[in-house]
């Protein structure tokens, strides 16, 4: 870590820096594990364009689950721009890696979290989904905020980024009518918005904690969908989440709709290797 940023840090912390402990495993931002001789805490530091609104809306997303009372997030000590770097400052997690009865507590809070309603899906203020701007305005209809907040935007910057062809975008009357036949009346519910398994940590206390979250309010079955794009969380969790939901949230048809959405994200992050699964969803139901 630069001697500049420490020295900040250290105005911040209001105590020396004692260790620093660089952190591997993020997409986008550089980590450290920070230690003063009272307190360790998790730094995350971010520069460029969006840096303050990406780390701003993290912390707002990890308030927001942490306030629920019902699954644990890491509490957020401070949100600090030092001109070129941002950071994040937050409590430090020791993690371990999951047992069985550990994944199955993570489902039963997922489902209990997914209990926490608004009056209107999206949410008050707009956020990220990796790198990349997402729109929470707020609509009464989830079909029509999942199309024109959610798969729109990310059809039409891959198109931009001619990742696909305009031709190629659906008609978002299309889409919506199509939707309409798999898509349920629901209340919008609590969602953690991007949960892949680098985006829960159990610590070594046991207890799971969501990180790095995409707040917004929807359909739960956005949150579990995303669980199964890349092999799954494993059979306890979807017990454990299903006993504590009163609804079987597998449903292949909504789980491939709700997963286009984040193939699109990473067909605009990372290429053209995630055009085929894109095209194919694409294909079958629109
Ligand atoms: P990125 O936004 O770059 O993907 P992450 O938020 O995923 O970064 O964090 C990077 C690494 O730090 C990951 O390995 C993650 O597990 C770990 N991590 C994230 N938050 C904490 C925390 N509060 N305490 C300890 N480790 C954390």
């Amino acid at each position: 870590m630069q001697a500049e940023i420490k020295e900040k840090l250290q105005v911040v912390l209001g105590a020396p820096i004692i260790r620093t402990r660089s952190v591997s495993g993020g997409d986008i931002a550089e980590a450290y594990l920070l230690e003063t001789s009272t307190e360790r805490l998790f730094c995350k530091f971010m520069q460029g364009t969006n840096a303050l609104e990406m780390l701003l809306a993290e912390m707002t997303g990890l308030q927001q689950i942490r306030n629920t009372g019902i699954i644990k997030a890491p509490e957020v000590y401070f949100c600090e721009d030092f001109g070129v770097k941002v950071c994040l400052g937050m409590e430090f997690i020791e993690s371990k890696s999951p047992s069985p009865g550990e994944m199955e507590t993570l489902g039963e809070q997922l489902a209990i979290m997914h209990k926490t309603t608004s009056e209107k899906f999206g949410y008050h203020s707009d956020n990220f989904i990796g790198s990349l701007p997402q729109s929470n305005s707020e609509h009464s209809s989830w079909i029509s905020f999942y199309v024109q907040e959610r798969l729109v935007p990310q059809m039409q910057m891959a198109a931009s980024r001619n990742l696909i062809s305009k031709g190629e975008i659906p008609e978002a009357g299309r889409m919506i009518e199509t939707l309409s036949s798999y898509f349920k009346d629901l209340i919008p519910a609590l969602l953690h918005g991007d949960l892949w398994s680098g985006n829960y940590l159990i610590s070594t206390a046991g207890e799971p904690y969501l990180i790095d979250p995409a707040v917004y309010y929807g359909d739960p079955a956005v949150d579990l969908a995303m669980t199964r794009l890349f092999g799954g969380f494993g059979s306890g969790f979807y017990h454990a989440y299903n006993e504590n939901s009163g609804d079987i949230e597998n449903e292949e048809d909504k789980t491939r709709l709700y997963q286009l959405y984040y193939l699109l994200v990473h067909l605009n992050l990372f290429g053209r290797s995630y055009y085929s699964s894109v095209k194919n969803i694409m294909e079958q139901y629109f």
